[in-house]
């Protein structure tokens, strides 16, 4: 590829312009206890989830987001630990990106601290990676394909 070429690519704006949040994920200590509230009280459609890393995981529809309540399998599980050490709460949120490769290089490229260096399967069946919290704000980031 010409140099031209590669410097247009590197100016043009990260490909991802329709990247959003495909879900919020809340650490719960149970399910049964707090899926009444958003699904009865506040009137969100409960999705069908299925588990993984060791969380028992029920999810309700927000517009084109979910909220994921992730109940700890196991105490030895990353949720297990997050609600151990942290307590209940807001545990992680996922943008949903094109291009997960692509979105992994650029963020690489930015210097953000990958938890997963390649992506992997998750709940939803779609190809996820970690970021490090401490490279975002606090805040630990799933990007999801
Ligand atoms: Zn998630």
């Amino acid at each position: 590829m010409p140099q031209a070429m590669r410097n247009t690519n590197a100016a043009t704006p990260p490909g991802d312009r329709t990247a959003h949040i495909a879900h919020v994920g809340i650490a719960v200590q149970s399910l049964a206890a707090i899926l009444p509230f958003f699904r009865d009280v506040l009137g969100m459609p409960e999705v069908p989830m299925s588990d993984s890393d060791g969380a028992r995981i029920a999810a309700v529809q927000s517009g084109e987001s979910l909220i994921e309540l992730l109940e700890p399998a196991t105490p030895d599980s990353p949720i297990g630990k997050y609600v151990a050490r942290r307590g209940p709460g807001i545990h992680h949120i996922c943008v949903a990106v094109q291009d997960i490769e692509d979105a992994l290089v650029r963020c690489r490229a930015a210097g953000i601290q990958l938890i997963d260096d390649q992506p992997r399967l998750g709940a939803e069946g779609k190809r996820i990676a970690f970021l490090h919290p401490k490279s975002t704000g606090g805040v630990l980031i799933e990007l999801s394909e």
